[in-house]
């Protein structure tokens, strides 16, 4: 993330503002981009960037957003009022929220690190950046660099 000194670097909300949400960027862990089946469907986008920051630097703002529990062990926010997608949070990940880099108020700002489960990615999807990319969620190396582990 970059870390310029504009107010609104740190800031996002929804598609009608009702949830917006503040977080430290300097608490910010990864960003990156998402393939899996998962994201695809809860946002209906063919990949989803994202990016973690630790729960004690991140708050709500405005309206609080409803959650979906969209497995066994995590769970998804969005605003009731228009539907966006706002966040995730795993119960495996506990230190921290995901949230949606183009909600971001200043998404330009946003710098990717990583592709995650580029297994799944959709084949008219074509990645052609130089992102390490992993075919699951970040175990395995996807063959195309390999070379890079
Ligand atoms: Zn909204
Ligand atoms: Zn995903």
């Amino acid at each position: 993330m970059n870390q310029r000194d504009r107010k609104s670097a740190n800031t996002g909300r929804c598609l009608c503002g009702a949830v917006r949400y503040r977080f430290d960027p300097s608490a910010v862990l990864w960003c990156g981009y998402c393939h899996c089946e998962t994201c695809r469907r809860a946002s209906s986008a063919p990949v989803v960037a994202w990016f973690a920051v630790r729960n004690s630097a991140w708050r709500w703002e405005g309206k609080p957003p409803e959650s979906y529990r969209s497995s066994d062990h995590a769970e998804r926010y969005f605003c009731a009022e228009c539907g966006s997608q706002m966040g995730y949070r795993s119960d495996r990940l506990p230190e921290e929220i995901h949230g949606l880099a183009a909600s971001l108020d200043t998404p330009d700002e946003f710098t990717p690190q990583v592709h995650y489960f580029t297994g799944k990615a959709l084949p008219w999807c074509h990645i052609s950046d130089s992102l390490h990319r992993y075919t699951d969620g970040g175990k395995t190396p996807d063959g195309s660099n390999a070379k890079r582990d």
